[in-house]
């Protein structure tokens, strides 16, 4: 049988001053077990990257970027490369965020690309999926994530998700306070792994596949029971050390 370890990531999107962030990162730090099951990242803005290295290193915790360039470097003012990331000691990196895709413009051939940027960098993508409100009731929800899945597949090859995660993030549940069911959530899930094992079995069985939207303490445990659950992206509740723990634990 497949042992997928779990991960459970925290994007902080743009919150935390210095000292909120520090006491947020020492209480994760005090929390997490390397006897854990579970993985442990969080995935602060990029100005608090420097602090999250710094209270992070040695402890079982990972880290990681919100986003990156789609080059290495040069002149492009206002970003930051996936090199300059993995310089900072980040595994990770978010790419194709429901936020960056409707708040910045980014289209599926941008995500592509981003996420071939960070593996050329040495991180690992979380390359994020999920549908609008509005694409659900149209019944399009698989046709909306195979298309946005597709556009990486197509161009990095399924051989490439040895080294990516996928999150799938229904766009109405972000933030929003409803949270897809563990069903609904499975369903796509599993329309997901059967996605990649077209491709490639193997890698499909293990490539782990994140919940996000609105996952808290109290619905994680029910969300990650389900067998194509492989932990979670988590948001609004990840700026609370001991309810970003509790989901930790629940993934274990
Ligand atoms: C997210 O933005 O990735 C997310 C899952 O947010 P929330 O948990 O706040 O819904």
């Amino acid at each position: 049988m497949v042992q997928r370890r779990p991960l459970v990531a925290g994007n902080w999107k743009m919150n935390g001053s210095r000292s909120e962030s520090a006491t947020l990162l020492d209480g994760i730090r005090k929390g997490v077990s390397a006897a854990s099951r579970a993985e442990v990242a969080v995935c602060p803005p990029y100005i608090l990257i420097p602090l999250t290295a710094e209270k992070l290193a040695g402890s079982p915790a990972a880290w990681g970027g919100q986003n990156l360039s789609v080059h290495k470097s040069g002149a492009y003012t206002g970003e930051i490369a996936g090199p300059m990331l993995r310089d900072y000691g980040c595994t990770y990196v978010i790419v194709g965020h429901s936020e960056r895709r409707t708040l910045n413009g980014e289209t599926d051939a941008v995500v592509a690309e981003k996420y071939g940027a960070a593996q050329a960098a040495g991180l690992i993508p979380i390359l994020c999926v999920g549908e609008t409100l509005q694409e659900r009731e149209a019944n399009q929800t698989e046709a909306v994530v195979a298309r946005q899945l597709d556009a990486v597949l197509d161009r990095h090859g399924i051989a490439s998700f040895r080294n990516a995660v996928i999150a799938y993030e229904p766009v109405w549940a972000i933030g929003t306070g409803k949270t897809a069911t563990p069903q609904q959530a499975q369903e796509v899930h599993r329309f997901i792994r059967s996605r990649l094992a077209v491709r490639d079995k193997a890698v499909a069985e293990n490539t782990r596949i994140l919940y996000g939207g609105s996952m808290k303490g109290s619905n994680a445990k029910e969300l990650l029971a389900q067998a194509d659950i492989d932990g979670g992206l988590i948001g609004g509740a990840s700026l609370q050390a001991e309810e970003f723990l509790t989901i930790c634990r629940a993934a274990d």
